[in-house]
Parts: structure tokens; C-alpha cells; sequence
């Protein structure tokens, strides 16, 4: 490709609005535009390395016995009322209404497509005999993020890879997902990534295994943790440690409450009537260090699934609120009651009265407080425990050596789904028996935008960026200093086009600039290999050869640089 004939704004200044490299890059060489908030258009440039990554997903993808195929991003509403996340999506689901005739039709555009698949699949899976069988397609997803930011890392309208993948039984199941983990780890080694496999919980998606693909990145917005030597890395819902934690396992009974909780005036059964709970219900008390001072939450039901969740929410709102006076306050206070479930857990210091929490469940209805319970007077600690998150230098549950702490990119998303979407979509095979049976299933997703700006944010120096010869928009820049030079013109364009002769991806900066500029715009857009023809050099009979990580060029002889860099 000739610079003039295509489209590379390169841009001197960073943008103001731009807030991480990856951002900034991408704007200043050229490889994106905005169109709005959270809608960018690809340049040249840009769609180049993102044709290229989508090329890797193919081609490892085929390699693991996946099948492609293309889906409609237009999808009825209906089929996500019958699986349930027409409300679960919540505002995140793209709603349209079209009008057919004078009839209204209800749409979505799809944010992922494990109902339409499914559908499908119902319609022409019937026997054992078809199945295992997975299926890809690298397709626009539109998801209206609450935020949509740091550029192409977070947009509303992405490109995703994703794959789904139907099996008879768990085995099947199992043998699909492990074969879907090894090709996505073989894809971000070709893209030239650092990534990271963690454990992570499902989520809404549903499901009971899950593994998240992470960019190691200070502007990711996950977190991670992991253990150089015994391998174990969850993201932070997911994460265990370990630290010394209440073991109440297998307790339900007040006696084990009062391990930890003994109180000196009023009884169990006092605190079980504040929760409106029986001390059989109250199975474990956690102990929240906020600042290293203890706030004390009570948790009762059946809340082990959802510890990491309300784990979290005091997290945040501890640290949101945890000045000084608020927590000497909850601590002198003491004791939050938390409800059951995925909860509003909001620890909050009263003004008039000592302690106070608000929780909505159960006992804890919204604005109901209970006053006056006093650490010390009305029951005592006896032990604390460390029920942070996860955190940097926390044991290993596995090895018990400091874990490593860092932000992650989450690039791709594998889930074993089970029967969730085959159930309320009717997906059924007749077994050997005879006998109908759900399809199990499994999704697997891959950012294919994100595998580009998760490069641009951690693949770069100061001049700009460095692509991997995998994913660069081109392999290969020619630089003649002088355009209205014909000799050296006659030069380059022989060497351009032997270059393309050799399939190599080539761009030839034709454009009449000043050297400098050439340079700059070089660096910036960090193409891998660049050859600069002319001046001494040329004289010489030499090019000079450039690797874009090198710290100096190379002088290879002219006739021998197509060779060179092929
Ligand atoms: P995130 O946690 O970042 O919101 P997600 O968990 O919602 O992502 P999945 O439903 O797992 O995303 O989708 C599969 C993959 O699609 C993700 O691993 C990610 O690489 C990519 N992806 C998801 N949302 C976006 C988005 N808004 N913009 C660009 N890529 C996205
Ligand atoms: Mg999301
Ligand atoms: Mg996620
Ligand atoms: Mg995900």
C-alpha cells in the first residue's frame, strides 16, 4: 500500500480526552476515530490488525474442530424473555421496536448469542449421534455499557469471536471446553500477547466452571491474583487466600456462632430476633477489617455463593467510606448485619446512635436499624479475621507463598454453561436410550478489538507503538528520503514491489515529507521492519534496515534486503 493512496491521519499532539496509552495511540497513529461515545470507526491501519487477529481466531479455531458460521445481530426479544435476560441484560440489551406493517415487532440487537444458537440447534439436533459439535463466528455485538471508555477497549458496538459448543454428555462437554482453552491460549501467543488464565465466576451467564483470559495491564479494569509457583490465578470474585478464616464448616448451630460471637448481655436468641432468624440459620460470622480496624458483619442463610459479591460490596463501600470518624464509629459500634443474598450491604455509621447497618432482607428491612448494641458490652470478639479481598502478598490457597497482585484486561471468556439455555429453549437429543435430554453446552468468547488495544496498551515505548509482526497493519515500511528523487524512486518502487512479490504486507511511504516527519510517523505507528533508502546510503549501495524495538539500523546491501527482511 502507498501512504498517499491510503487513509493514516497520524496525530502530533495527544488527544485530551484520551486518557491511556492505548487510547492516545491509537488516535495519534492513525488506527481509530470516534463517532460518539462508545462507537469508533476503524482506519485503514487499525482494521488491518484487527482482520489479522480475527485471522488467528479463524485458523485456531478451525484447528480445534470448530465450525464457522454467521448469525443475525437483529434478534427477537422473545427468545430473551423465554431464557430470562430480556431483564437480566437490564439496560445493557440494544431494544428496538420496528414497525412491520401495523404490527410492532419487538427487537434486540445481540449483545452475545447463546439464545439464537440455541434456537437453532433445537431445530436440527435430535440424536447423540450429532453431537459433539461446536460452532464459531467472529460477529458485531452490542452491548450499551453503562460506560463505554479507554477507547476501543470498551465499546458498545465490538467485534467478538464467539464460539458455542453442544455435547451429550459431560465428558463431551469437558474435551470441548479443554479444546477451546488450548486454542485460546495458542491465539494470544500468536497475537503476541502476555496473558494470564484465571479462574473466574460465571456471572449472569450462568454456568459452574469459567476461566477468563487476562491482559496483565495497570489500566485494566479487573483485577487479578496469582501464584508463580503453584499456577493458581483467579480473578478477584473468584479469588481465595490463604489466610487464616473462621472455620465454622459443617456448623449450623448457635454453639459454633458463639466461637466468635459471645454476647455478654442479651443472648443469641436476642440477636437471632433482631435478624428475625433462627441461630440455625446463622451460620458464620465474618469479621471485615476496614484500615485494620475490625467492623463486624453477620451473615446468615445461604450465603457461600455469594461471599465474594458482598465481600466486594463492603469492600467498596468501606473504602468509600472509611474516614476516620466513620470507622471509629462502626467500630465502637460494632456490628453490621448483613442480609442473605447478592445484597445491598451498606455499613453505615448513624449519627445519634452507636451502631448501625442497613441491610433489605430478612430482619433488615431498608432504614431499619438496630440501636444499641455495643462491642464490648453486648457481646465481644474473640478473634478477627482478615476477610479483605485478595490482595497482594496473600498466601496461596495452594502453595501458601505471596500471591502477585495486578489489573488485568479480561481479552477472552470461556464458561461450561450446562443446560441453562438448552432448557428454556427446548434443546433436546434422544440418548442411546431413547430418552430426551437437554443439550449441555458450553461459550466461549474472545474480544477481537480488545486483543488490538490490549497490544496498543501494553506494547509500546515513548516514540509509539510496537506491534508484534503477527498483528502490525503492515510487516514492512519503506521510507525513500527523497520522493523527487528518480533514481532513488526507481529504487524504492523496485523494492516495494518485490517485497509484495514476496507476500510480504508492505506500505511505502511515497508521501513528499521531510524526513523528520517520516521518522515520527514511523516510530508512531511501529511498524516492525523499516527500510530507509537514500542519502549516503544509497550511494553506498546500501538500505538501511531498522527492527522498530532495534536501538540502531542495520546497512544491508541493496540487493540482498528483500531477502533481509522476507
Ligand atoms: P467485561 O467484563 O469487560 O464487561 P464481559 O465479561 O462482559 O466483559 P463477555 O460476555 O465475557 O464479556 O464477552 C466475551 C469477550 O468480549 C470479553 O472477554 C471481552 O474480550 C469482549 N468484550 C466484552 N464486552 C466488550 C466491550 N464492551 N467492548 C469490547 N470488547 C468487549
Ligand atoms: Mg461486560
Ligand atoms: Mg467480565
Ligand atoms: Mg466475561
Amino acid at each position: 500500500m502507498r501512504w498517499s493512496q491510503s487513509l493514516i491521519p497520524t496525530m502530533k499532539e495527544v488527544p485530551a480526552d484520551a486518557e491511556i496509552p492505548s487510547h492516545q495511540l491509537m488516535l495519534r497513529a492513525g488506527l481509530i476515530r470516534q463517532l460518539m461515545a462508545g462507537a469508533y470507526t476503524y482506519l485503514p491501519l487499525g482494521w488491518r490488525s484487527v482482520q489479522k487477529a480475527a485471522q488467528i481466531i479463524r485458523e485456531e479455531m478451525e484447528a480445534a474442530g470448530a465450525v464457522e458460521l454467521h448469525m443475525p445481530a437483529l434478534q427477537p426479544i422473545e427468545l430473551f424473555d423465554r431464557t430470562g435476560r430480556n431483564e437480566a441484560f437490564g439496560s445493557v440489551l440494544v431494544r428496538l421496536d420496528v414497525t412491520r406493517g401495523d404490527r410492532k415487532v419487538h427487537m434486540a440487537l445481540g449483545p452475545t448469542h447463546e439464545e439464537v444458537v440455541t434456537d437453532l440447534i433445537s431445530r436440527h439436533i435430535n440424536s447423540y449421534r450429532q453431537l459433539p459439535l461446536t460452532l464459531y463466528q467472529i460477529q458485531t455485538k452490542f452491548r450499551n455499557e453503562e460506560r463505554p471508555r479507554f477507547g476501543v477497549l470498551r465499546t458498545s458496538e465490538f467485534l467478538m469471536k464467539d464460539a458455542y459448543s453442544f455435547a451429550s454428555t459431560l465428558d463431551q462437554l469437558n474435551t470441548s471446553y479443554d479444546a477451546m482453552y488450548a486454542a485460546y491460549c495458542r491465539i494470544f501467543q500468536r497475537c503476541g500477547l502476555k496473558y494470564i488464565p484465571v479462574e473466574a465466576e460465571s456471572g449472569p451467564i450462568g454456568g459452574d466452571a469459567s476461566h477468563e483470559f487476562m491482559i496483565p495491564a495497570e489500566n485494566g479494569e479487573d483485577q487479578i491474583v496469582y501464584c508463580e509457583s503453584s499456577g493458581y490465578a483467579a480473578n478477584l470474585e473468584r479469588a481465595e487466600t490463604g489466610r487464616k478464616t473462621p472455620d465454622l464448616s459443617g456448623s449450623n448451630s448457635s454453639a459454633a456462632l458463639e466461637k466468635v460471637y459471645t454476647p455478654k448481655a442479651g443472648s443469641i436468641e436476642a440477636v437471632c430476633k433482631f435478624l428475625k432468624c433462627s441461630p440455625e440459620q446463622m451460620i458464620k460470622t465474618l469479621i471485615y477489617v476496614a484500615d485494620e480496624k475490625p467492623v463486624t458483619v453477620l451473615l446468615r442463610g445461604d450465603h457461600d455463593a455469594n461471599e465474594g459479591k458482598i465481600r466486594r460490596a463492603l469492600g467498596a463501600k468501606s473504602l468509600e467510606l472509611a474516614d476516620e470518624k466513620t470507622i471509629q464509629s462502626v467500630t465502637n459500634a460494632g456490628i453490621g448485619f448483613a442480609g442473605p443474598v447478592g445484597i445491598k450491604c451498606d455499613v453505615i455509621a448513624d449519627h445519634d446512635v452507636p451502631l448501625i447497618t442497613d441491610a433489605i432482607s430478612g430482619a433488615n428491612e431498608t432504614d431499619q436499624h438496630y440501636k444499641n448494641v455495643n462491642l464490648g458490652r453486648d457481646y465481644q470478639l474473640e478473634t478477627t479475621y482478615d476477610l479483605r479481598d485478595a490482595c497482594e502478598g496473600d498466601p496461596c490457597p495452594k502453595s501458601g507463598e505471596p500471591m502477585k497482585f495486578v489489573h488485568g484486561i479480561e481479552v477472552g471468556h470461556v464458561f461450561k454453561l450446562g443446560t441453562k439455555y438448552s432448557e428454556s429453549l427446548g434443546a433436546e437429543f434422544l440418548n442411546e436410550h431413547e430418552k430426551r435430554e437437554p443439550i449441555i453446552m458450553g461459550c466461549y468468547g474472545i474480544g477481537v478489538n480488545r486483543i488490538v488495544a490490549g497490544l496498543a496498551e501494553t506494547c509500546h515505548d515513548k516514540n509509539g507503538l510496537l506491534w508484534p509482526i503477527s498483528i502490525a497493519p503492515y510487516e514492512v515500511l519503506i521510507i525513500p528520503l527523497k520522493t523527487d528523487d528518480e533514481e532513488l524512486m526507481k529504487i524504492a518502487e523496485k523494492m516495494y514491489a518485490d517485497l509484495k512479490g514476496q507476500g510480504v504486507d508492505v506500505l511505502f511511504d511515497d508521501r513528499p515529507a521531510r524526513p523528520g516527519v517520516k521518522f515520527k510517523d514511523a516510530d508512531l505507528i511501529g511498524i516492525p521492519f523499516r527500510i530507509v533508502i537514500g542519502g549516503k546510503g544509497l550511494q553506498e549501495g546500501i538500505a538501511e534496515v531498522k527492527a522498530r524495538t532495534a536501538e540502531g539500523p542495520e546497512k544491508i546491501p541493496l540487493d540482498q534486503t528483500v531477502e533481509y527482511v522476507s
